[in-house]
């Protein structure tokens, strides 16, 4: 079971580095920040007391964040481990990752603030299927329109130039200390952001010390029978990581 966390300031690519290695390894994303996004869309109860927090570039309270966090670990729903991202922000959240898990590592995503900055500003999404784009790095072909399921791009409601100020200032007062003592503990896996995706991913895979993600069997692809095609392309994942985890 692989259990990590994956740190850094706010438009590093935490999201982004996550999912790669989720996508690899069959891990599942956590996000907190995903979490309550969620609940805005769909108008929760939840949402109610989140959202005007998160677009004014707030923290929302730590008792409510680990209760949404315990909920959604106490689902189990991993087989392989998971990745959590945007918790634990403070010394109070990490108390209650620790009481509850043991963590195999800590990878912290390091960038200066003015990239983060300028990635956030950039940054957009599809309303409709969630898919990233930067205007910097990846383009849509058609201005505001996403080039997979033509919705609507959107800026993140605390992706303005006040809350970025007020979320990186809560970064550097109250999450960054944590990274010395993950770093004492022997946790912390440093790995520079300022690279390309691909680059920073293979950097996270190596300091995690996980193995090349084996590539798929030819078999899957190209084997006479049908049905068995199928089945074989439906386990992919679990004979990928079967095959390759020490
Ligand atoms: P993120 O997508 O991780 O940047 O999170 C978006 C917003 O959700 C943050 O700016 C906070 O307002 C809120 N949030 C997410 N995770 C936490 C957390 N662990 N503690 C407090 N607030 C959080």
């Amino acid at each position: 079971m692989y259990k990590y966390i994956i740190m850094g300031i706010q438009g590093v690519g935490k999201g982004t580095q996550a999912k790669l290695l989720c996508e690899a390894y069959d891990f599942v994303h956590i996000s907190t920040g995903d979490q309550f996004r969620w609940n805005i869309a769909n108008h929760t109860k939840l949402a109610a007391k989140v959202n005007r927090v998160i677009s004014g570039g707030n923290m929302v309270d730590d008792d409510l964040v680990a209760k949404v966090v315990s909920e959604r670990l106490s689902l189990h729903d991993w087989n392989y481990g998971f990745v959590l991202d945007g918790f634990p922000r403070t010394f109070a959240q990490s108390e209650f990752l620790f009481e509850n898990y043991n963590l195999n590592a800590v990878i912290h995503l390091k960038a200066p603030d003015s990239l983060v900055t300028e990635r956030m500003l950039a940054r957009r999404a599809c309303s409709r299927c969630g898919l990233d784009y930067n205007l910097i790095g990846h383009r849509p072909k058609v201005e505001g329109v996403c080039d997979v399921c033509g919705g609507t791009l959107m800026t993140r409601s605390d992706d303005h130039a006040e809350a970025i100020q007020k979320r990186l200032a809560d970064y550097h007062e109250k999450t960054e200390p944590m990274l010395a003592f993950f770093r004492d503990i022997g946790a912390l896996v440093e790995v520079d952001a300022t690279r390309t995706i691909p680059e920073v991913h293979e950097d996270i895979r190596l300091g995690l010390g996980l193995p090349q993600p084996q590539p798929l069997n030819f078999r899957t692809f190209h084997g006479s029978d049908k049905t068995a095609k199928i089945e074989t392309a439906g386990k992919k994942s679990d004979k990928n990581i079967q095959g390759v985890l020490p």
